[in-house]
């Protein structure tokens, strides 16, 4: 076959496939610069242990060890997902992360498997891909960064002008040649686009954004969201009403501010803006995957997510929630109780107090006795 133009797929995507924002088809550029960034997290600890993440793991993935074999190119994509929904403004009311409100990966997925039958369909060939979009270990942005769609902010979230940072990305890999210009060499973020503005830098609740263009994932709120692990008392201070994720780096961008809501709202795995959250706690786990199996939510342990809720009304001090609190006091898992512990504490009643004493002297887990302690 001969080598294909660009241009050429770009207009025959844009014009049969509807609901993708953003595209650009760019060659399998060398990663093993980037790479060097990563080793560099791992020395300094930003990548948790949890991810089970080393130099190997880095290399494997940096060098497409998965599609080399037969990659020739990647069609990167783009799904814009601001709307006019808004936060919820009820206390009591968990809230979601504006990217999750509905599972946009699922949906651009969907989208560029449509592209390249496309493709297939009108150039009568069969064509090898790989869709991709957020569950992998390809560095999705560094493509992205490379097709020239966006910037990197110091915040590491990628910065298009017209779409803020509130687009989600994917990739195909393909066997497809092109006529690239270019022999692909990528050049490192230099987040020219933030100018002096650290805006994000100084918004995190955790301090999880340590210098431009660096995340410790251990301190961010996003990761901790997804993880059953204990975070120090000083974070659940800051914790707010979180039930998935936070984006706080991403709302407070000037880029992310006056853009016109024209995302689609899709039905994809829908959850909303927020979730009352003692309704949360009364979910049965048999109605668990039903409710989030089909959002990103879902992929998650599901004491994780109850940990954000009971995590929130402790720094709510929502009194009316002790009631569904105190059975996680009992809870198997030591994480939970030790949460718990410190919601009820936290919410400082007489009742409560009560409880966590008779707690206290059946409590086999140190780590427990020390939340409760704290508050007898
Ligand atoms: S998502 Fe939240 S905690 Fe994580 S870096 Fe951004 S502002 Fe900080
Ligand atoms: S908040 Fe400021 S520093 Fe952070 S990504 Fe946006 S423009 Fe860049």
């Amino acid at each position: 076959m001969r080598k294909l133009n660009p241009e050429k797929i770009k207009e025959i995507i844009r014009s049969n496939i509807k609901g993708i924002d953003a595209i650009e088809v760019i060659p399998v550029v060398s990663l093993k610069a980037a790479a060097r960034k990563v080793f560099q997290s791992i020395n300094k600890g930003y990548i948790p242990e949890s991810y089970n993440w080393d130099r190997k793991k880095t290399e494997h993935a940096y060098s497409y060890k998965n599609y080399k074999s037969w990659a020739k190119s990647i069609i990167v994509a783009a799904k814009y997902y601001y709307t006019d929904e808004e936060y919820p403004k009820e206390k009591q009311t968990g809230r979601i992360a504006r990217f999750t409100w509905r599972n946009n990966y699922r949906y651009l997925s969907f989208k560029l498997e449509e592209a390249v039958k496309a493709i297939s369909k009108i150039y009568r060939v069969p064509v090898k891909s790989e869709v991709l979009s957020n569950y992998t270990s390809i560095p999705e942005k560094l493509l992205f960064s490379y097709s020239g769609i966006a910037e990197f902010g110091k915040n590491c979230v990628l910065i298009n002008r017209q779409m803020g940072s509130f687009f989600i990305i994917g990739e195909a890999l393909t066997d497809l040649v092109f006529d690239f210009d270019e022999a692909g060499v990528l050049t490192p973020p230099d987040f020219s686009i933030c100018g002096e503005c650290d805006r994000c830098l100084t918004s995190c609740p955790t301090g999880a954004i340590p210098r431009s263009g660096e995340i410790d994932i251990n301190r961010c709120f996003q990761y901790i969201s997804e993880n059953l692990i204990l975070m120090p008392p000083e974070y659940r201070e800051k914790w707010g009403s979180r039930l998935y994720g936070c984006s706080i780096c991403i709302e407070v961008c000037p880029y992310n501010n006056n853009l016109e809501p024209w995302a689609e709202k899709h039905s994809i795995g829908y959850v909303g803006q927020g979730m009352d959250l003692i309704s949360v706690l009364k979910i049965p786990v048999k109605d668990w995957t039903r409710t989030f199996s089909h959002n990103q939510i879902g992929i998650h342990d599901r004491m994780a997510l109850i940990k954000n809720v009971i995590t929130s009304l402790g720094y709510l001090k929502f009194k009316k929630s002790l009631d569904s609190l105190y059975p996680y006091l009992y809870h198997e898992n030591e994480v939970i109780r030790a949460y718990t512990a410190w919601a009820i504490g936290n919410i400082n009643t007489k009742t409560g107090k009560k409880r966590l004493s008779s707690r206290y002297k059946e409590e086999t887990s140190k780590t427990v006795r020390e939340e409760i302690i704290t508050f007898l």
